[in-house]
């Protein structure tokens, strides 16, 4: 008997005993291995969708404008601790995205079993090589000298310790796994926990709130909008791994154990301790809106979304965030603006599937509807001149985020209004 399935706009027909086979098989951990990868039928539905819409947020960094940044560089307005929080951002994300990438590759996407898991780890890997190498990028434009990056990796000691928090629960599993023992099969949640949640869902939070306020300040703008598109790809890695966890839990409830939860909640413990001191280290005065004592309440607060997303014990019940602005300026999906779109959109756009994003809580419907069309337009036009394009974008965008973020300096700019900015864009292209 035949069997139809859909997925997104796509129907595919199965041999309904075959698939129900296969649908079986699939495990988090413990399934069939298969060479033909068998994708369908999907049984992990959130892992592809998944999968789609980090391909949907594909950008790459030379599409970003690095002139002011130099400029700013090159200058004599910065401070010492702006310039600090520069290099150490560099420095430790040069070698934090590669040490990520390659647990994901060498660990998690060896040990589970089903395909579109190893597929949307895939995309993961290959998501923290993009971030390796805009680190690269930035690296080249301000002329950093790479071994001072390296050694800051293996000589500033909140560093060190912070990669050596993560390398333990990785190193250690990088040999055969029976995963048939519940301690074998905890190592590995352990490891998805501390990679997807402490690592990538905390301790990267202190660096990329120092980046964002200076950004904010309008210091360092292409550096901020590539550690913007590097923030969307991690709250992806983050729900993904978040995801794997609860499932892997789910089908393996041996693991869960109160002493294994007990276990990741002082991992968490730890990691925002370690994140608290590397905190200090990269902000060791207070400098204009940079406070280091909100820097660590807002670890705090981090931390708790995170234990709290996987169903864990919180540590500080009731802590607020004390940036609701970084709330806002991280979360690009909800103000995406058309110039962004030339970047991380015209991939989708060309194949004519870019209608994905929605502005509605900016302008309702009538901004859903022109938007593909203006954007598609603007692109078309701006291609040949993407650098200018871009440039005199990052200012409307600028003024976008200020007026998001800043309500009493104005109020959020309409449909309308960005409809006419566009238009004011394309006329000077021309
Ligand atoms: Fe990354
Ligand atoms: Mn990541």
């Amino acid at each position: 008997m035949e069997k139809r399935f859909q997925i997104g706009n796509r129907e595919f027909v199965l041999d309904q005993t075959k698939a129900e086979e296969a649908y079986a098989a699939k495990r988090i951990i413990n399934g069939r291995q298969t060479m033909t990868f068998n994708l369908l039928p999907l049984k992990y539905q959130w892992a592809y969708e998944l999968y789609r819409n980090m391909k949907a947020n594909h950008w790459e960094p030379e599409d970003i404008p690095m002139a002011k940044d130099i400029e700013q560089w090159r200058g004599n307005d910065l401070s010492d601790v702006e310039r600090w929080i520069i290099r150490m951002g560099i420095g430790y994300f040069s070698a934090a995205e590669g040490i990520v990438g390659d647990n994901i590759q060498h660990v998690v996407r060896e040990l589970v079993t089903a395909p579109e898991l190893k597929l949307v780890l895939g995309r993961h890997a290959h998501e923290e090589n993009i971030h390796a190498d805009s680190l690269l990028y930035m690296i080249s434009s301000l002329g950093i000298n790479p071994h001072e990056c390296e050694a800051m990796f293996e000589d500033v000691p909140t560093i060190l310790r912070k990669n050596e928090f993560v390398s333990r629960v990785s190193r250690e599993l990088r040999r055969d796994m029976d995963l048939s023992q519940t301690r074998e099969k905890q190592a590995l949640a352990r490891n998805i926990f501390v990679f997807g949640q402490c690592m990538e869902g905390t301790q990267f939070y202190g660096l990329f709130g120092m980046i964002l306020s200076l950004y904010r300040q309008n210091k360092f703008p292409g550096i901020g909008q590539m550690f913007r598109y590097t923030l969307r790809d991690e709250s992806n890695h983050i729900e993904l791994l978040r995801n794997l966890l609860v499932e892997l839990i789910r089908e393996n409830p041996d693991v869960w154990t109160d002493e294994f939860q007990q276990e990741l909640v002082n991992l968490m413990k730890e990691a925002v301790q370690l994140e608290k001191e590397f905190i200090n280290d990269c902000l060791p005065v207070n400098a204009v809106g940079l406070s280091g004592e909100e820097f660590a309440e807002y670890i705090d607060y981090i931390a708790d979304r995170r234990l709290e997303n996987v169903g864990l014990p919180l540590l500080n019940e009731g802590v607020k965030n004390p940036f609701p602005w970084l709330a806002e300026m991280m979360d690009i999906k909800k103000e995406q603006n058309f110039f962004e779109g030339t970047v991380t959109e015209w991939h989708s756009l060309h194949r004519g599937t870019g209608a994905g994003v929605t502005l509605a809580d900016h302008g309702g419907g009538r901004f859903d509807r022109d938007h593909t069309a203006v954007r598609g337009f603007v692109i078309a036009c701006a291609r040949p001149h993407i650098q200018n394009a871009l440039g005199v974008a990052q200012g409307v965008h600028d003024q976008l985020v200020n007026a998001r973020v800043r309500p009493t300096r104005g109020r959020i700019p309409n449909a309308d209004t960005l409809i006419d900015l566009v238009w004011g864009v394309q006329s000077l292209l021309l």
